[in-house]
């Protein structure tokens, strides 16, 4: 069988594959087999294509929905026609993989020729081995059986989703590619995953579904990559990676031996506000992070309570002390509006409890950021049914939730409703949505690109905003399996999300 000759293409600059693990993860396997590979990114300046020679098969790295349309961009930028159907036996299989296409492969299904639904590690040889087969055909064929690889083409069985099960064991990428000159998002660090997965079954989580079940990585472990980690690719900082980073039993020892016995700077991902401890937030602030990051979402207890994260309001203020009082400057707390039922007094609730946080930061010398995010019904998750608030109705929100804290002194970012529209229409949609993506990245992406597409297909937006009947099984669940988010769990958890809103 021949060695393919494998390109990662990463739809997104340099600078972001840069900070994504399973970027690393897949260079470190493809290296460690001794297979060659070239790399392709979304390059701000213009494309060279000397660079890049046609590879037997592409990896396209999907973590995000809005990275569709510029995978398209950079299928045509590689001369490699973006239908599946309409590739031929020179061009390369196009693979995709990361949680959205995890969640919904449909929407990409009439672009790329197979995906990857789960996690790369327990199938990586078999995907490998798949591709050496000698025609297009047979290659595909191949993939076909490899668990976790849905190949459009050849059918609508379903795929159970594939995971490592075991973190300790799984290969990790201990050598990462930190350039000179190039600026990570999370700075020179060595990116060191901890736990993959959570527990915690917050109602609106994508992630929090679809890399159940939570595994944490032993402390002798992490220990082990962090030594060596930090050493072989001689930084300083250990970026800690996870989805609740204190919800491994090892997080505390972790944090103490890279800050106190390595002397290392750290970066911590958002915490679970209840997790978080004076001996916590000193060790965080010794580690020299600057702002802690919390997502209570709402200051509505009864919305708290509906989508399943209720701390109580007084344990955010207690985190926000805890954090200002230990040294860290500022805390950033991720709200999300637009939840099904979301109230006017709800949406006061929030400021009143960013305004709690905010003078409970004050009264200590810190400060309190916001970041305000529109909700967006996503697939594999109870609120998948949801109806998505309209784009005035979000608008206004975010207006009011802006105007009220600015007023406040505290600074507020918020994430465009227009963008995430376009997210829920892609995330909600089945096979059709391929030609959207295909239509909206041959006309440069963006909002623009997205209005245009949309007007020229005569895409109703509305459509894919609107709630399903909870009785309907959505088009991604008869593809994708997911054995810890079945359809009837995710159901109840629906009715449990009704019934609290009342
Ligand atoms: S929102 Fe955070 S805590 Fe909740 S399920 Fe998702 S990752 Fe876990």
């Amino acid at each position: 069988m021949r060695r393919p000759l494998v390109g990662i293409a990463y739809p997104a600059p340099y600078r972001a594959a840069l900070s994504s693990l399973a970027y690393h993860l897949l260079k470190g396997l493809l290296a460690g087999e001794g297979i060659p590979y070239t790399e392709v990114f979304m390059e701000e300046e213009p494309w060279s294509p000397g660079r890049y020679r046609p590879p037997t098969a592409l990896f396209a790295s999907l973590p995000y929905e809005l990275m569709y349309p510029d995978m398209v961009r950079l299928l045509d930028q590689l001369r490699v026609p973006v239908r599946a159907g309409e590739r031929g036996e020179e061009d390369p299989v196009v693979i995709a993989g990361g949680p959205a296409v995890t969640a919904n492969p449909l929407p990409v299904s009439g672009i790329v020729d197979a995906v990857l639904i789960g996690e790369v590690e327990p199938v990586f040889h078999d995907i490998i081995d798949a591709l050496g087969y000698p025609s297009r055909k047979s290659r595909l064929e191949a993939l076909a059986q490899v668990d976790g690889v849905y190949v459009p083409s050849l059918g609508n069985e379903p795929v159970t989703r594939v995971y490592a099960r075991d973190l300790d064991s799984a290969w990790y990428p201990v050598r990462q590619e930190i350039p000179r000159g190039v600026e990570p998002v999370w700075g020179r660090s060595f990116m060191l995953e901890t736990t993959r997965g959570c527990a915690r079954g917050c109602r609106f989580c994508m992630e929090g579904f679809i890399f159940r079940p939570k595994r944490d990585r032993s402390l002798k472990r992490i220990l082990e990559l962090m030594e060596e980690g930090v050493r072989v690719n001689r930084v300083g900082k250990v970026a800690f990676y996870s989805l609740a980073f204190f919800d491994n039993p090892a997080a505390e020892r972790a944090l103490e031996h890279a800050v106190e016995a390595l002397g290392l700077e750290v970066s911590v991902p958002s915490l679970r506000l209840e997790t978080l401890t004076e001996r916590r937030a000193r060790l965080i602030a010794a580690g020299g992070q600057r702002t802690l990051t919390i997502a209570p979402e709402t200051g509505s207890c009864r919305v708290a309570r509906a989508i399943n994260k209720y701390a109580g309001n007084e344990r955010v203020l207690e985190a926000v002390e805890t954090a200002v009082a230990a040294g860290l400057r500022s805390v950033k707390m991720y709200l999300i509006t637009g939840f099904p039922g979301e109230t006017e007094e709800d949406l006061e609730a929030t400021v009143e409890l960013v305004a709690g946080a905010q003078r409970v930061a004050a009264s200590r010398g810190g400060r309190v950021k916001v970041s305000v995010n529109p909700f967006i019904p996503k697939p594999v998750t109870p609120l998948q049914w949801a109806p998505m608030a309209p784009l005035g109705e979000l608008r206004r929100r975010i207006s009011m939730l802006r105007r009220r804290l600015a007023r406040l002194g505290v600074e507020v970012d918020a994430y465009d409703p227009r963008y995430a529209v376009a997210q829920a229409v892609i995330a909600r949609g089945g096979p059709e949505a391929s030609e959207l993506v295909v239509e909206w990245g041959r006309r440069g992406g963006g909002l623009g690109g997205f209005r245009a597409a949309a007007k020229a297909l005569g895409v109703e937006v509305e459509r894919y905003l609107a709630g399903m009947d909870p009785r309907e099984d959505p088009p991604w669940h008869r593809v994708a399996v997911h054995p810890y988010a079945r359809l009837e769990t995710l159901r109840l958890e629906y009715k449990a999300y009704l019934d609290a809103m009342g």
